[in-house]
């Protein structure tokens, strides 16, 4: 409709614009829900005053249910002996095999349960060493009490953290890679620096060391695939690179890959229908997000190729029209040469 009427779209403003919308959304919700319990420093010298020691968090590299205490029930504004009802709380214990937010990784969510009562845990935080498991009672369950000193069970959701640890190894693999970046970017090499790796292609001198306590994998194999999305700015001067690993990526390739299929079959068409799948073709490229951006960068350019071959189909016709709109103008006289048709006058 823009083009229409002289206009152009500032797609990459607009893009901008989204965005912090969306950021503004979703911080405005974990706001709202998932952080609202926070330990301030008046809170953790309470418990550092009770002598309570900082929480024990070495469970977190294990992949198993993992046996603790409560020691401390916090309702955003005090700290209570019980908790019961449906209000959010968070659970201070003693040791805990979830993954608190820190370090570019995000939480880990699953249960506590005790003998009366099973937690939700939506969100873990760590504030000045303690780990604070957010959440409420689970639903469904009669009983919903959890006592200071009760023996409670940490149940990680590990089938979460087996998508999160490929996402948060590779992000490490991607900083590496972004560091040594050749200008222009030609060549990506995560281990080995591109020029060493050109002269030397079994080159082990450069490898990625940081120091981080996240949760990782083994070995990059275990990502499956890992693919960029996306690389756009957010705000002025920051740029976000959205990728994705695993099931995830396998799903994208697939996507790029049946879009690819359809472009290659939309090249057998001509005319209106070429004109009509090239609108579709656009659109679902428009409205795929999930794809590897080089791959939608080489679709795109094949969609924009089928167009070219609509706009030079066009501009023929048009010239033959006009070249029989001249033809008609001229007075023709037929009838002295009966054997000259009109058709063959015009090619
Ligand atoms: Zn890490």
């Amino acid at each position: 409709m823009a083009v229409d009427f002289g206009l152009a779209v500032d797609m990459e403003g607009f893009n901008v614009c989204m965005e912090e919308a969306r950021q503004k959304a979703r911080n405005a919700r974990f706001n709202a829900r998932e952080k609202s319990i926070v330990l301030d420093a008046n809170a953790t010298s309470q418990l550092l005053n009770q002598g309570l020691a900082s929480t024990d968090d070495s469970p977190k590299f294990q992949h198993e249910e993992h046996s603790s205490v409560v020691l401390a029930i916090y309702t955003g504004s005090e700290f209570i002996a019980s908790a019961s009802g449906d209000e959010d709380f968070g659970l201070v214990l003693r040791s805990t095999s979830f993954y608190a937010e820190q370090g570019g990784q995000i939480y880990d969510t699953g249960s506590i349960e005790g003998s009366s009562g099973s937690f939700t845990v939506n969100n873990v935080q760590v504030f000045a060493g303690y780990v604070l498991h957010i959440g409420s009672f689970m639903e469904g369950y009669k009983s919903k009490a959890l006592s200071v000193g009760d023996e409670v069970k940490c149940k990680v959701d590990y089938t979460r953290r087996s998508l999160i640890a490929p996402n948060h190894t590779c992000t490490h693999m991607l900083n590496f890679a972004l560091r040594i970046y050749p200008d222009p970017v030609i060549v990506v090499s995560i281990g080995c620096k591109v020029e060493d790796l050109v002269a030397d292609p079994e080159c082990k001198v450069s490898i990625s060391i940081e120091l981080c306590g996240g949760t990782h994998i083994s070995n990059s194999r275990y990502a499956v695939a890992f693919y960029i999305i996306s690389e756009e700015g957010i705000a002025k001067g920051v740029r976000r690179i959205t990728a994705v690993t695993g099931e995830c990526a396998s799903q994208a390739m697939k996507l790029a890959l049946s879009i690819d299929t359809d472009i290659i079959d939309a090249s057998k068409l001509d005319g209106v229908a070429l004109e009509k799948k090239i609108g579709s073709l656009k659109s679902t490229l428009l409205d795929a997000a999930a794809i590897p951006a080089t791959r939608k960068a080489d679709l795109r350019k094949k969609v924009s190729e089928l167009e070219d071959h609509i706009r030079k189909a066009k501009k023929k016709t048009s010239k033959r029209l006009s070249r029989l709109r001249w033809m008609l103008q001229k007075p023709l006289v037929l009838q002295d040469n009966p054997s000259v048709s009109l058709m063959s006058t015009w090619v």
